[in-house]
């Protein structure tokens, strides 16, 4: 994925607030890229903007070689349904379906068949380690389970960008740990282009890359490194 030249402001009273100014980044398939700074610094305006949730005043995010610009809105929702997996802070599961229906439900909306979707999701759950939750409801699993069941479900339709922002703030810091590692993971094995917004420094020894954003522009690796 390539964010390129990204500027993005918000109504702000009178006047404009600038969220993203100028950014350009270029996040490659299979490798996992941090993004820290402070609160407000614009991290998550950025991965909307990734995820084609918000569309900035300049600027173009190209994702898997299209530049999503250049699409309807119908097509974008299309592009994040088919290519961007979304992994937020809450993992947003419905109460009433098991681990496996909350991901068979994103190949059904995708028009996939059953069959092969059903498989996929049980393989999927076992790659995070949830063989045998596969039939649980989101009330019977602890908070890190579910979490893994979300970032299981934001790789169902084999997505070229993986965009997670904060997903272990609820968890302690061993399943974070273990969260992270899943990601680290999932990353290499399913080539992934995973941006990750994340306050926790542990996180950034795994990462294959680290960038740091203040008021709203990219000012380079932490550390001054
Ligand atoms: P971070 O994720 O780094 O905490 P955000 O991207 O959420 O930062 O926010 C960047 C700036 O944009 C902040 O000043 C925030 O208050 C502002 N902002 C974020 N979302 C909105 C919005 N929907 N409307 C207006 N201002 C917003
Ligand atoms: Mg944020």
């Amino acid at each position: 994925m390539v964010l390129d030249g990204i500027t993005l402001t918000y109504p702000d009273g009178d006047g404009r607030l600038t969220a993203l100014d100028a950014v350009s980044l270029e996040a490659p398939a299979g490798s996992l890229t941090a993004v820290v700074g402070p609160s407000g610094s614009g991290k998550s305006s950025l991965l909307a903007v990734a995820a084609t949730l918000v569309t900035p005043e300049r600027g173009s995010v190209v994702v898997g070689g299209t530049d999503t610009g250049g699409l309807s809105r119908a097509d974008q929702a299309v592009l994040r349904r088919e290519r961007i997996g979304i992994v937020f802070q809450q993992p947003n599961l419905l109460p009433s379906l098991t681990a496996a229906e909350q991901l068979q439900l994103m190949a059904h909306m995708s028009g996939r068949q059953p069959r092969t979707a059903r498989d996929r999701a049980l393989e999927l759950l076992d790659a995070v380690g949830l063989a045998d939750r596969a039939h649980r409801r989101p009330h019977q699993l602890s908070g890190g389970q579910r979490q893994r069941v979300n970032i299981a479900r934001a790789l169902m339709n084999e997505p070229a960008v993986l965009l997670v922002d904060e997903p272990t703030s609820a968890l302690d810091h061993e399943r974070g740990a273990a969260v992270l590692d899943l990601l680290v993971t999932l990353t290499r094995e399913r080539s992934t282009a995973t941006l990750l917004v994340t306050h926790d420094r542990a996180h950034l020894e795994r990462a294959d890359r680290t960038v740091t954003m203040a008021d709203g522009r990219l000012v380079g690796p932490p550390y001054g490194g």
